[in-house]
């Protein structure tokens, strides 16, 4: 198909946008500022949701999240990790919460469990202040590795990827876009679009701005994340609680993550957390986990989530799930995502190469991509680069997992300079 198309964002809803779009014949190119993942989804706390976490107070979200957790699991297993989460209770009126999140977890079909708390104790010493325990299939995900591995089957699929590009205006004329402008390696260069994709998350309203159209009711909410040195769980460790700040720990290679908080911010790009955001939440969670006391913070991290503004008082009540908005007069050339999570960001990308279809009246099945298939096809296409021969050579060593990351960043190199 001749139709050219721009994807503004090379997070998790651009990425998995440019892959459904090329699969179905468009001249897709995408552009990020940054490397690809390097805005929230590459900042994020590391969970493919189960959805339990939203099963009580957002019930669409929770159940994009288990259809979505099962089907990443299916297509990404190499950089899932099936820790399984609990749900723990600290005091009565969590305890009396796990009624509630039981049933509301059964309604929307996620498998959540009882376990005996003796039982739970028993195997786990380390949470004795657990009052009650329910197990969830929450699991952690390689934000990086994945998001790249995505961005290259797009890649085979001819997407043009061009990363440190930013996109500093949309062209308007007569009803539709007309293409954009974008800066790279200091020059200014402009490209004509038949339809521009705007999924720069919580940057989205700044592109809007700069172009002189209407903002997207995207509700800025930054996060804060604190890495400590050590394990405290094999499993994802949830607090027993409506969705609140510090209320997940999460292991990540051998450190734990510990999060998050949420405040609403003017400007995604500006904002950077006080220490007390930090103290607050070791402080939070040491009622459940004392021993996080005692485990040195390596660092902390900070993102910024893209929430849809409508009917939502704060941050925390706002849903989590997403919209694809199309600009009044625009005729659905110019699409913008809003809201969503890292763990449906496929589903997202589906939606929006279906929306595209739909405004030139084109139908294609749509297929997921084979995540295996593109890592051995670029290995085999690129095996002269010398970071991904270095990163193949290390295969049978005891270093090959991170090997991994060796082996996202060339492909990302490689796919990143466009055409
Ligand atoms: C603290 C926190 C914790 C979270 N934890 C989880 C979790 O555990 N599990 C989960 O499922 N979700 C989680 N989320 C939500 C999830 O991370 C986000 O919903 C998701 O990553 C957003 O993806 P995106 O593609 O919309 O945005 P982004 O990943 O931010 O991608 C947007 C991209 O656009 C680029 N860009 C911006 N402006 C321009 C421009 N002008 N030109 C070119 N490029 C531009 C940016 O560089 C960026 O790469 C969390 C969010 C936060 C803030």
């Amino acid at each position: 198909m001749s139709e050219k198309i721009a994807v503004i964002g090379a997070g998790i809803n651009g990425v998995f946008a440019a892959y459904y779009l090329a699969y179905s014949g468009y001249d897709v190119t995408v552009f990020d500022r940054g490397d690809i993942d390097s805005g929230t989804s590459g900042r994020f706390h590391g969970m493919l949701h189960s959805g339990a976490r939203y099963a009580t107070n957002d019930a669409v979200s929770a159940g994009e999240c288990i259809t979505e957790n099962r089907r990443i699991s299916g297509m990404a297993s190499r950089y899932v990790e099936d820790t399984g989460g609990f749900f723990l209770a600290a005091n009565d009126d969590e305890s009396d919460f796990g009624d509630k999140l039981y049933d509301a977890c059964r309604k929307v079909g996620i498998d959540i469990t009882e376990v005996p708390i003796e039982e739970f104790i028993r195997e786990n010493p380390q949470l004795s202040m657990a009052r009650r325990a329910m197990r969830v299939p929450d699991k952690v995900i390689r934000s990086y590795e994945f998001v790249v591995s995505v961005a290259a089957s797009a890649h085979l699929l001819g997407a043009d990827i061009k990363t440190f590009s930013e996109v500093k205006k949309i062209d308007l004329s007569d009803g539709s876009v007309a293409g954009l402008e974008y800066e790279r390696h200091g020059k200014i260069y402009k490209e004509k679009f038949d339809v521009v994709v705007n999924a720069t998350g919580p940057f989205s309203g700044k592109i809007l701005e700069r172009s002189g159209l209407r903002q997207t009711p995207v509700m800025p909410s930054a996060g804060v994340m604190v890495v400590l040195e050590g394990r405290v769980s094999t499993s994802i460790i949830n607090r027993m609680r409506e969705p609140s700040d510090a209320d997940i720990l999460l292991p990540y290679w051998n450190n734990s993550i510990l999060g998050t908080s949420a405040v609403v911010v003017e400007d995604p790009d500006s904002f950077s957390p006080e220490a007390e955001d930090i103290e607050m939440m070791i402080d939070d969670m040491a009622d459940l986990v004392p021993a996080i006391r005692k485990m040195p913070v390596k660092r902390f991290y900070y993102s910024v989530r893209p929430l849809i503004e409508e009917e939502s008082e704060d941050a925390r009540s706002a849903s989590r799930s997403f919209r694809i908005l199309s600009e009044e007069g625009l005729n659905d050339t110019l699409l913008s995502v809003v809201g969503g999570k890292f763990t449906t960001g496929r589903l997202v990308g589906e939606e929006v190469a279906q929306r595209v279809m739909r405004h030139f009246g084109t139908v294609s099945d749509l297929k997921d991509p084979d995540l295996e298939e593109t890592v051995q096809a670029f290995e085999k296409r690129y095996s002269s680069d010398p970071i991904i021969a270095r990163s193949i050579g290390r295969r049978g060593t005891i270093d090959e997992e991170y090997a991994g990351i060796a082996e996202a960043y060339a492909i990302s190199s490689i796919i990143g300079g466009g055409k």
